[in-house]
């Protein structure tokens, strides 16, 4: 199956809403070990995206994520922004001139994604971050689709895998970022940025489960 431009804009339309109903739990796990703005750069930066896409044709899905990325950059002031920012705007190289994705491009994007994740914020696995999330994802979705499942399997497999990295950084001492600062204090804390990397994956999932099942 595959997604068009248009379908990309409702699932961030999605993403947004779900960015808004989830602010104050973000920014209570950004509190306990940072300085608590997750949820508010986040909602602050997806209805701008909103805002930006609202008279987008859907004909070119590298456009839209570029969009999106630009909107992440210019209106959020924490790290979040300049690194999911990045991640869009990187998956939008990947994505230019596509009017429809499959599986696979969504595989690449979301290696081009990381990899702006990455480049910008120079995190490894383990450190404490949205990466703890993004990187098993990656690893899941290529896993499920080297065995032959479904593509809606294959994006349940990530979103799975995310919140799986999400749980895990409750282990671990963030060595990135505000929660640096805390150190070992760090521990048993749930990272802010790998929670809504999950969200997101996670209503990429649900929408299109959505459309297969015509039910957006
Ligand atoms: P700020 O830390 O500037 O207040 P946010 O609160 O919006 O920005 O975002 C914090 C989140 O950003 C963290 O929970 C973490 O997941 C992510 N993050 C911080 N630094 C990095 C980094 N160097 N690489 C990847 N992700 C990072
Ligand atoms: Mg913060």
């Amino acid at each position: 199956m595959s997604i068009s431009g248009l379908q990309v804009i409702t699932i961030l339309n999605k993403i947004a809403n779900v960015i808004e109903e989830n602010k104050s739990y973000l920014c209570e796990l950004d509190a306990a070990i940072g300085d608590g703005d997750h949820g508010i750069n986040m909602n602050k930066g997806f209805i701008a995206v909103r805002e930006k896409l609202r008279d987008n044709n859907g004909n070119d899905i590298g456009e839209i994520l570029k969009k999106t990325g630009m909107a992440l950059v210019s209106n959020v002031g924490g790290a979040s922004g300049p690194l999911y920012g990045t991640a869009f705007m990187k998956a939008a190289i990947d994505a230019n001139g596509k009017a429809n994705i499959d599986v696979e491009d969504f595989i690449k994007i979301l290696e081009a994604a990381l990899g702006g994740v990455v480049m910008r914020g120079k995190a490894e696995r383990g450190e404490k971050t949205m990466i703890d999330a993004i990187a098993p994802a990656i690893d899941a979705m290529k896993e499920a689709h080297k065995s032959g499942l479904m593509p809606i399997e294959v994006l349940k497999a990530s979103k799975d895998a995310a919140l799986k990295g999400v749980e895990y950084t409750k282990t671990i001492i963030a060595t990135k970022g505000r929660a640096s600062y805390l150190g070992k204090r760090s521990i048993g804390h749930q990272d802010a940025g790998a929670t809504s990397s999950y969200l997101i994956l996670n209503t990429i999932y649900e929408e299109v489960k959505g459309i297969k099942e015509g039910l957006v």
